[in-house]
Formats: C-alpha cells, sequence, structure tokens
C-alpha cells in the first residue's frame, strides 16, 4: 500500500524546511483540533480565540508576510499549513485566511505605519482576531455595486451600510470595510464596539459550522480620518486580499481532499461486503485510483501556483484556475469518499460528509466558480463575459 501523496512523490518537490513546517501544522492540528472539531461543527460553535491564541503560537498567522511579527514564510510553506489546516476542517482555514491573507493582508499592504504597528503583532499573536468586509446582501460576486458608504465629516470619516458573511465578524477585534467615497472604493479599519457598529451571526448554516460568520451593520458609525487605509484606492484594494485568500485555498481544499481519501482507504480496506474487503472490488479501485489522480494532480498545480508566487510572476487568472479547479474536485472526491463510507458517510463519525459540506461554501466564496471560469474565459478569448 502507498499513500496518495507518495504515488506522486510529492516530497521531492518541496524543500526540508516546507515539510517540516507541514508536519508541525499536522501534529498541532492532530493534538488541538482533531478530537473537538466534529463537536464544535455539531454544536455550530467555535472556541475562536483560544484557537486563534494557538494558531498564533504556532506562527501561520500572516506567516508569509514579512515584519510586524509575522514569520516570512515562502508562498508554498503557506500553502501546506493551509493544506494540514482545512484536511482538519475548512473552517479553521477559513479562520486562518481571513485573520492572515484578507485582514492582516490589508493592512499589511495599504496601511500606515501606525496601523501596521498598532494591529499586525498582535494579530500574528493571535491576540487580536480581524474580519474583511466587502460581501453585502445584494452585491456578492459583483461587489463594485455595493451601496455601503463612508462619507467625511469635517476631520472624520462616517460609514453606513450592511455586510453579510463575513468570517470572523462577532469575534473579530477590527473589521476591514469596504466602502464608496467621493473618491471610489476606500477602506477602512472598524474597532469592534465603536458606536453604531453592531454584528449579528448567521444562523442556521449546515456548511462551515465551526466558523463564525456575521452580519456587520454601520449605522453613522463615526470614525477619525487615521482609521482610512492610505494605500488602497479602488476595487483593486480588496481584490489584491482575495487574490491572496484565494491562493490558501488551492491548497487548502487540497487538504480537505486528502483527509476524505485517507479515511475511505482505510474504511474500504476494513469494511467487508459480500464477504470480501470493499477495497478488493474493481469498482472501488477505480474511485480510489480516479481520486487519488485528482488530488495528485491538483496538488501538483498548487505547488506549481507557489513556486510562481515565490517568484513573484503569479497572476490573478493563474489563482483562479487553482481555486476553480481544486475546490471542484475536491467537493467531487468528498463525493465520491463518501459513497464509498455508505451509510456511514452521512454521520459526523467520519469527516466526510463534513468536509463535502463545507466545500459547498469553499465552491462559493472568495470568487464563485462561474466567477473564476469566467476570469479564465476572458483570459483566453480576450473577451470579457461580465463587467
Ligand atoms: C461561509 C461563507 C463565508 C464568507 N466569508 C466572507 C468574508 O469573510 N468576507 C466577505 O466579504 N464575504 C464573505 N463571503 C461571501 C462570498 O464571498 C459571497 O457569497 C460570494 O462572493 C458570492 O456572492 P453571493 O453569495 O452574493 O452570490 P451571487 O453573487 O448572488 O451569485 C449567485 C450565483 O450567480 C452566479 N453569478 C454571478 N454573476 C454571474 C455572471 N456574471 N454570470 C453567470 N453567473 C453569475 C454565481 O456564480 C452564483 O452561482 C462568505 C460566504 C460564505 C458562504
Amino acid at each position: 500500500m502507498i499513500a496518495p501523496t507518495t504515488l506522486f512523490a510529492l516530497d521531492t518537490l518541496l524543500t526540508e524546511e516546507e515539510r517540516e513546517i507541514r508536519n508541525t501544522v499536522r501534529l498541532v492540528c492532530d493534538r488541538e483540533i482533531r478530537p473537538h472539531v466534529a463537536g464544535w461543527f455539531e454544536a455550530g460553535e467555535l472556541p475562536a480565540r483560544e484557537l486563534a491564541r494557538t494558531l498564533g503560537s504556532l506562527g501561520v498567522l500572516g506567516m508569509h508576510l514579512d515584519g510586524y511579527g509575522c514569520a516570512g514564510m515562502g508562498a508554498v510553506s503557506y500553502g501546506l499549513a493551509c493544506l494540514e489546516l482545512e484536511a482538519a476542517d475548512s473552517g479553521l482555514r477559513s479562520l486562518v485566511s481571513v485573520q492572515g491573507s484578507l485582514a492582516m493582508y490589508a493592512i499589511w499592504k495599504y496601511g500606515s505605519e501606525e496601523q501596521k504597528q498598532e494591529w499586525l503583532p498582535a494579530m500574528a499573536a493571535g491576540e487580536r482576531i480581524g474580519c474583511f468586509g466587502l460581501t453585502e446582501p445584494d452585491f456578492g460576486s459583483d461587489p463594485g455595486g455595493m451601496r455601503t458608504t463612508a462619507k467625511r465629516e469635517g476631520g472624520d470619516w462616517v460609514l453606513d451600510g450592511t455586510k453579510l458573511w463575513i468570517t470572523n465578524g462577532s469575534v473579530a477585534d477590527v473589521a476591514v470595510v469596504w466602502a464608496r467615497t467621493d473618491e471610489g472604493v476606500r477602506g477602512f479599519l472598524v474597532p469592534a464596539g465603536a458606536p453604531g457598529f453592531t454584528v449579528n451571526d448567521v444562523k442556521h448554516k449546515i456548511s462551515l459550522r465551526a466558523s463564525v460568520t456575521s452580519e456587520l451593520v454601520l449605522d453613522g458609525v463615526r470614525l477619525p480620518a487615521a482609521a482610512m487605509l492610505p494605500g488602497a484606492r479602488g476595487l483593486s484594494g480588496p481584490l489584491g486580499c482575495l487574490n491572496e485568500a484565494r491562493f490558501g485555498i488551492v491548497f487548502g481544499a487540497m487538504g480537505a481532499a486528502l483527509d476524505c481519501l485517507e479515511t475511505t482507504l482505510a474504511y474500504a480496506a476494513q469494511r467487508e461486503v459480500f464477504a470480501r474487503p470493499l477495497s478488493s472490488y474493481q469498482l472501488t479501485q477505480e474511485k480510489l485510483a480516479d481520486m487519488a489522480l485528482e488530488l495528485g494532480k491538483g496538488l501538483l498545480l498548487a505547488v506549481h501556483l507557489g513556486r510562481l508566487k515565490e517568484a513573484g510572476t503569479l497572476t490573478p487568472e493563474q489563482v483562479s484556475l487553482g481555486k476553480l479547479n481544486n475546490v471542484r474536485e475536491a467537493l467531487e472526491i468528498a463525493r465520491k469518499c463518501r459513497t464509498l463510507l455508505g451509510a456511514s458517510g452521512i454521520t459526523l463519525e467520519y469527516p466526510v460528509i463534513r468536509h463535502a459540506v463545507n466545500l459547498e461554501s469553499v465552491l462559493t466564496y472568495e470568487g464563485t466558480s462561474e466567477i473564476h471560469s469566467l476570469v479564465i474565459g476572458k483570459a483566453l478569448t480576450g473577451i470579457p463575459a461580465f463587467t
């Protein structure tokens, strides 16, 4: 028997340091996350503060950023950490992606020196949590239509509007909120508890239950001029952050798929049907072979995109290729694994159904699969099918 990643000799593409980082994150997930995550999912509750501190001491929060207490690791190392976190649960990887690639990256890339000093070291340590408010009730795929406004009043800014589906919303100490101004879309740092700022959790989710998802309501929230991110102007600001987070998903989705496949390989080896192990049947082996193939291809693509990112040449279209393929295939793998587990596949005793329903959210957020197809279509034809 040979593990799916060994079949592809994946480790030969990684440095010793990258392998060590992956192994360390896996160990911490095995110890601190896996024993509890199905329970968090079932209860729809996440001990986000404790987890943020654990993840901060592990060094994965903003690990691909330099300075301000961040680890300054390469893109492949960051990707492998996302893979291991998502092998535990997509909700955990979402917490880390939003913290590091959306909230911290926005401050790191577009913030003033004072904003960086104030927030980044504490966020890297997991002492403070951030969220990223772009989506609105009526504008998800088309954030350019946003209705949230920021108006100047004297030296201050006053924000009004509603953001929806915001990961980490109610546990965040700071929300990076994108709003329409006279000079185009700008980003603002809204501290939790600011007068006029209320946060309500989204209830009744069937997917990403081990993740906090919230509505942010801004009703005349008055902020000083220094709350605006000086370096971001227009939609390219938030879109630049999303590109960072999508890169983590390219690896992360493969982590969920790997966990499903490993679980299923073990299950099919011990489950007897018609007096023989399930794994001995040709129909089963075809499913297992197809899944290993798609998993390996997705991992190779992820590492390739990671190396391009490290070389500074990765384009948004290439990130779309990775996000579209790897989430789509991960979801397919999770569903196929579910069939092999039979009725056991629908319970939380095994991680497969949890990954499958989580991946439904991952398929939608950070750009839906349709939007990534359109991005790739535009690159191939030169014709934008959407504005
Ligand atoms: C669990 C979860 C966490 C999230 N976390 C965050 C967060 O932290 N911050 C944040 O800002 N947002 C977050 N989101 C929001 C997410 O990014 C949006 O849901 C996503 O962008 C899609 O927007 P929508 O839900 O409004 O769908 P819509 O944009 O209404 O899309 C509906 C359908 O129409 C399709 N569609 C849209 N445009 C076109 C077109 N031109 N041609 C063909 N089809 C099209 C879409 O692909 C989709 O299938 C989160 C969402 C979820 C589910």
